[in-house]
């Protein structure tokens, strides 16, 4: 089974002995022992298997092997949110006195926890001048224990040239972690462009259909953690939180995602339910068709939106004449996501007037769903971010951002239409 489409339904199952064709939804807490023996093996990790549903369970297991075959990564962590990737997927390997480096363009609360959260824990997040390895590379010292970046920022709409981020990462013995929700599994495989550790919002389009928050941090199997003890002395001294394991020694080929699951997830609890696994299973097996479609209508609005007198700017990556369309080209093929930003011709307030006179499209945060959504990043998602810190991350206070749904394209233009004449 090689192919993505069929791994998105089909991959990681085997039906037990009740030939139950959906993953079962293990809705338990815990897993009966055979014997003291085995439920040791179990704790020691020494034995695969599921004790205690905070740490693993069967139903979550699938979510996580899909997408780890997917993102063709060697381990994954799924989690409650994709908030929680985003923090687990930094805490696994930061401490006090260490740093981060990041790309300004991040999505509004990974923005927030990385500028006024992560410092209270003693970690540093810098943010570099722009999204080019040059201005990130500049800012890594011996204390950065990862880069950070989203493969397509959200809502900025950049696309980030993770080959040569990696690169640059790599000179100084640091990870990069990329962020690929927008993108998708289906779209971008950042561990093929040198990416160490792939995370993403499942809740988005995953998901697919609004209904279910859930997250994943996986690990591309590469990065040489035992290579510099100093730098990632987590890995390579006995683990006190898990009973002494040495990651780097006792798990060679996967030591971050066995210590983000046995640190991280033990300990900080950010468990993704059964049930929410289930939701994000059933959506996954038709991302392939949901992409094909949702991308057809997003080009056919952003071509839309560029013909209209009362638009002003179009940010789609598909359009030639955006600054990041070769790198989509490069790393998207031709799959451009079906995510539109434009702004008004009346500034600010005419957007608010265009956010508030939409019938059809649904007013919020979320993208990636069966439904047209939209939203206004600067009083919403970026609210706490003042104008200097908007300017940096790449959003304009008129910005509009549209995440293109599955609904007829006439009737999303009509809609488009009707509230930009409001
Ligand atoms: N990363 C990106 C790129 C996002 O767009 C979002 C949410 O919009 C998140 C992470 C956080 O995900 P969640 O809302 O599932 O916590």
């Amino acid at each position: 089974m090689v192919r993505d489409e069929t791994i998105a339904i089909h991959g990681s199952y085997l039906a037990d002995g009740t030939r139950a064709v959906a993953v079962p939804i293990y809705q338990t807490v815990a897993h009966d022992f055979v014997d003291a023996a085995h439920a040791g093996a179990v704790f020691d990790l020494e034995t695969p298997g599921f004790h205690y549903n905070r740490i693993n369970n069967p139903t979550v297991d699938v979510l996580e092997r899909r997408m780890t075959s997917l993102e063709q990564g060697v381990g994954a962590v799924a989690l409650s949110s994709g908030a929680a990737a985003v923090r687990y997927s930094v805490r696994n390997i930061t401490e006090v006195g260490a740093n981060i480096v990041t790309t300004p363009q991040l999505y509004g609360a990974t923005y927030t926890y990385f500028a006024h959260v992560l410092p209270g824990e003693g970690v540093e997040a810098r943010f570099a001048a722009d999204d080019s390895a040059d201005a990130i590379e500049a800012l890594i010292d011996d204390g950065t224990r990862a880069v950070f970046c989203e493969s397509i920022g959200n809502p900025a709409g950049n696309v980030v040239d993770i080959e040569a981020v990696a690169e640059a990462a790599h000179r100084h013995g640091v990870p990069l972690i990329v962020d690929n929700t927008v993108a998708t599994p289906l779209c971008l495989k950042p561990f093929r462009h040198g990416a160490d550790i792939v995370i993403h919002s499942l809740t988005k389009f995953v998901g697919g259909h609004g209904t279910t928050l859930g997250g994943i941090v996986i690990d591309g199997g590469r990065f040489p953690w035992a290579d510099n003890p100093q730098r990632f002395p987590m890995f390579n001294r006995p683990e006190p939180a898990f009973h002494g394991v040495v990651y780097a020694r006792d798990f060679p080929d996967r030591p971050y995602i066995v210590r983000c699951r046995t640190v991280g997830l033990r300990n900080e609890g950010a468990a993704l339910a059964p049930l929410n696994a289930f939701l994000l299973l059933q959506g996954l097996e038709t991302l392939a068709v949901r992409l094909e479609r949702q991308q057809q209508n997003a080009h056919l609005v952003a071509e839309h939106l560029l013909s209209h007198p009362r638009v002003s700017w179009v940010g789609y990556l598909g359009f030639d004449d955006n600054p990041y369309h070769l790198l989509a080209k490069k790393y998207l093929g031709g799959s451009f996501p079906s995510i539109v930003t434009f702004g008004t011709a009346g500034g600010h307030e005419a957007s608010i007037r265009f956010f508030d006179g939409v019938k059809l499209f649904k007013r919020l945060v979320n993208m990636g769903d069966a439904k047209s959504l939209v939203a206004h990043p600067a009083s919403t998602t970026h609210r706490q971010l003042d104008q200097a810190a908007l300017e940096r991350v790449g959003i304009p206070p008129e910005m509009i951002r549209l995440s293109i749904g599955l609904e007829h394209i006439d009737d999303i233009i009509e809609d488009i239409d009707q509230a930009l004449e409001s």
